[in-house]
């Protein structure tokens, strides 16, 4: 290299250092960012500058700085600069979601699944970028809720599952990563680490609500699987026999062995429309409204037994994303909008902003 090359390129590095690394204040070349510096016979000059991971926003100042720092020297003719960042993907897992809503019942069979997917709709409804989790181990019904049967999730980066778009939800199931028609003992190791890969893999859009549809029951498997979850809130659905409220109770006392709010309780199944019109009460009237009173945790509302809610379920087409204008539907809204209003009072308060 001959005298005048040595020259400029030495009257480069002077200039590269006398600019500020915006991370740690030392000069950009003792900051260690600057690489790949060449300058040629010709008076062109290139160079890299490495931003640090997830910081490539704050070089980009610099980058245009040390552009024209060098550019002004005599004897550079043009000026190529590289701005190169390592900015980490997205983290994968439930941790981005604004608000987790865990929906619950102490037994199988009394409609949680097909009230949290009619539920998550109705959040989707009310305008919320929402999601839903089916977490049941034991007979994830999510495939059939969304008419999802035999489709498999795709991975995402760095090993993460990409969720299935259905009804304008990202969803994510045990049943897309098992054939439901394989035999199985879902307790134990496979249980633990596919509920692991559920909570911690899935690479969620950016969602203000994500709605986990619990494995029935209050015993331990629930109450681990909560307390791995930052949860805004829970809703614990239940049928309206008397039998069914000692259940409710189990719920309460289960969440709040977890600190997570009760939003409500949702009594499902709750009486028949007659053809007159006239209300049915087949499995007793006002039973769980009864048991949140007494227990002091909000009720939520109540949804009857219909024919449109199961027949949808069965068809995967959930009602409320699909028929928006069924009194069901309504009621959905209703409990949404009860839930928000709950999760909203229950949050801890923002530090008040005083201002003169
Ligand atoms: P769980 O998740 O509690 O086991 P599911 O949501 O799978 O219960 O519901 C059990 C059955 O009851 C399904 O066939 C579903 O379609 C039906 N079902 C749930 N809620 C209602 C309702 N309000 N009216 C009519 N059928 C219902």
């Amino acid at each position: 290299m001959n005298n005048r090359l040595a020259l400029l390129e030495n009257r480069v590095k002077a200039r590269l250092d006398a600019i500020k690394d915006p991370l740690n204040g030392a000069g950009l070349l003792s900051a260690g960012r600057v690489s790949g510096l060449a300058v040629r016979e010709d008076g062109k000059i290139s160079f890299t500058i490495e931003a640090p991971a997830n910081a490539s926003e704050r070089y980009v100042g610099v980058r245009a700085e040390a552009e024209a720092a060098v550019r002004a020297l005599d004897g550079a003719a043009s000026v190529l600069v590289v701005l190169t960042s390592h900015d980490a993907p997205p983290a994968a897992g439930i941790g981005r979601v604004k608000s987790v809503i865990a929906v619950a019942s102490a037994k199988g069979g009394v409609g949680k699944s097909t009230v949290a997917a009619n539920l998550a709709c109705a959040f989707a409804a009310l305008g919320n970028k929402t999601g839903l989790l089916d977490l049941d181990v034991y007979g994830p019904s999510a495939p059939t809720l969304f008419g999802l049967q035999g489709r498999k999730p795709l991975p995402g980066p760095e090993k993460s599952l990409l969720p299935i778009e259905a009804f304008g939800l990202e969803t994510m199931s045990i049943g897309y990563l098992v054939d439901p028609a394989s035999p199985m003992i879902w307790r134990g190791a496979m249980a633990t680490s596919a509920v692991r890969q559920m909570i911690d893999d899935v690479m969620w859009g950016e969602l203000d609500v994500l709605i986990l549809d619990m494995p029935p029951g209050t015993g331990d498997v629930q109450l681990t699987l909560l307390q791995r979850v930052p949860l805004a809130g829970a809703i614990i659905v239940s049928t309206p026999q008397e039998m069914a409220l000692a259940d409710v109770r189990r719920g309460i006392a289960m969440f709040e062995k977890t600190r997570a709010p009760i939003l409500g309780v949702i009594e499902n199944m709750a009486y028949y429309v007659l053809p007159n019109g006239d209300r049915a009460y087949i499995f007793g009237q006002g039973g769980a409204r009864r048991t949140a009173e007494q227990a002091g945790v909000p009720f939520l509302g109540d949804i009857p037994i219909d024919v449109a809610l199961r027949a949808s379920a069965d068809a995967g087409k959930p009602l409320v994303a699909t028929d928006a204008s069924h009194s069901v539907s309504a009621q959905f809204l209703d409990l949404a909008r009860a839930a928000l209003a709950n999760a909203a009072r229950f949050a801890k308060p923002a530090p008040s902003i005083t201002v003169n």
